[in-house]
């Protein structure tokens, strides 16, 4: 989408600190980092949330996953141990239009829904 900071951070249009890049998924640390790794993985097509994703759109799926373990093992958590989050709609506290999973990790983290 034209004015999706997520679009424009996939399309080179802003920067970023790119993680991990294939075909469909694009990860690049977060600009406000709550740990030591946090980093966020978005698939290069737009989708606003999680319930856009259709039928025919399966696959992403597999390549988000797949980036999440690339992810951890390129910041050195896979065996540590990190955190997975997907904020969907008001509710689910999510700020940014477009479907991003935060990976979380480098330091012990608490389970706080507040
Ligand atoms: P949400 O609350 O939507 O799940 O999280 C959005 C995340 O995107 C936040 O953690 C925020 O720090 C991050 N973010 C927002 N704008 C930018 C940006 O322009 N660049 C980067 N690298 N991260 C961003
Ligand atoms: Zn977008």
């Amino acid at each position: 989408m034209q004015d999706c900071i997520f679009c424009k951070i996939v399309r080179g249009e802003l920067p970023s600190a790119r993680v991990f890049e294939d075909e469909s998924v694009f990860a690049f640390d977060d600009i406000h980092p709550v740990a030591p790794a946090h980093v966020i993985i978005v698939p290069k097509k737009h989708f606003a949330t999680l319930m856009d994703i259709g039928k025919s759109d399966a696959g992403i799926s597999e390549k988000i996953v797949n980036a999440v373990q690339q992810v951890a093992k390129i910041k050195a958590i896979d065996k540590r141990g990190f955190r997975t989050v997907i904020n969907t709609g008001d509710e689910g506290g999510q700020v940014v239009q477009h479907l991003h999973v935060h990976v979380f990790g480098g330091r012990r983290l608490k389970f706080e829904l507040e």
